[in-house]
């Protein structure tokens, strides 16, 4: 038996990067973690640990760093992946949803037919910040008429208060800043 992955470990293998991409960015730059077998699976198995498979219908994850996590809890979950992109890249039909960045705005993206109503959702990315962009994701998800159970995030930074932004469901990140 392997001994279980903690978040201590999966933070001490997180990279700060100052100043990327821009002057004043502390970046978390989470590559090591994806690149050690055992951490990215403890990574994945602290994020889907409140679920069993078959009880959530659909991981969707948040383009692009979130896709990777939230790609590898839906097959530990037995679920499907749905992916919210940047405005543009979906090919089909879509909603989408603008937000607010520091400055100026953004926008993201889901299929129409991407989750069935009523569908229950585990709501991935890799870091939440302002949390603009998850409130953002989380808006189409409820659009759909899905149901957000859970949203998981590697990191949190909590100072930016991010999670003020969400509001209805649980929040976890696996660590703080
Ligand atoms: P926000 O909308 O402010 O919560 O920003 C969250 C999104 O931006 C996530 O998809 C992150 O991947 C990315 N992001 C924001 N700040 C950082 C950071 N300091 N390091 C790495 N990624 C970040």
């Amino acid at each position: 038996m392997t001994t279980p992955v903690t978040s201590a470990e999966i933070s001490a293998a997180i990279r700060t990067v100052p100043d990327f991409p821009k002057p004043g960015i502390q970046f978390k730059d989470i590559t090591p973690v994806l690149a050690d077998a055992r951490l990215f699976s403890g990574a994945i198995d602290l994020l889907t640990q409140n679920f069993a498979p078959g009880t959530i219908d659909a991981v969707v994850g948040i383009d692009a760093r979130g896709f990777i996590f939230a790609a590898a809890a839906a097959r530990k979950l037995n679920a499907g992946f749905v992916p919210v992109r940047k405005k543009g890249k979906l090919p089909f039909t879509t909603i989408e949803q603008d937000y607010a960045l520091e400055y100026g705005h953004a926008t993201v993206a889901i299929h129409t037919d991407a989750l069935q109503p009523g569908a229950r959702v585990l709501l991935i990315d890799d870091l939440l910040a302002t949390g603009g962009t998850s409130a953002a994701a989380a808006a189409l998800v409820q659009e759909l008429g899905a149901t957000i159970v859970e949203a998981g995030f590697l990191i949190e930074l909590t100072f930016l208060h991010g999670r003020e932004k969400l509001s209805g469901f649980p929040i976890r990140s696996l660590i703080a800043y």
